[in-house]
């Protein structure tokens, strides 16, 4: 077969660009292999707060799980804690791997203290039946300083409601 000089010079181009795509190809993805590689060891950010302390609490919640966390500008938040906000706040960081777990904790921990704080069915107030209550233990305050006087826990805590609209704090009945 005969090929003219246009006809070869096109097939060559044609087999040079499939040759070079195949190149980009295979850099593409030692690429994208170099890159999970790398983010498997990342650290990445997943929550921001005001305050270092906000943040030291968050940690200790995923170190309880077995999550290694990190904290990011505490030293410059803590020297200038006016500018906290500015900055971003406190970066609470943990390892990519482990992203998923530790947001679900901490979401699951933000779930469990709203339910703590609101109540799930906040039960009706015995002396004036408004339902705008809390739940209160009753004695923790004194069972906690005796706690730490003579560490012995000496006070019972009772459970108990408070009244926004009265005030009254009444024991439940323990079940
Ligand atoms: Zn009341």
């Amino acid at each position: 077969m005969i090929i003219s000089g246009a006809d070869w010079f096109k097939q060559g181009a044609v087999r040079d660009s499939r040759r070079s795509v195949d190149e980009m190809h295979a850099m593409l993805e030692s690429a994208e292999t170099y890159q999970r590689d790398q983010e498997v060891s990342m650290l990445v950010t997943i929550a921001r707060y005001t305050y270092p302390y906000e943040a030291q609490i968050a940690r200790a919640l995923l170190d309880s799980e077995g999550i290694e966390a990190f904290i990011a500008d505490e030293q410059t938040i803590n020297m200038q804690w006016l500018y906290s906000d500015a900055l971003g706040g406190v970066r609470l960081q943990v390892l990519a791997e482990d992203r998923e777990r530790a947001l679900r904790l901490l979401q699951e921990d933000r779930e469990t203290a709203l339910v703590e704080q609101e109540g799930d069915d906040r039960p009706a107030c015995p002396v004036c039946g408004s339902r705008d209550t809390e739940y209160y233990q009753i004695g923790r305050r004194w069972a906690f300083l005796v706690f730490l006087a003579i560490d012995f826990p000496l006070y019972r805590v009772r459970d108990g409601i408070r009244c926004h609209a009265c005030g009254a704090i009444t024991e439940l009945p323990s079940s």
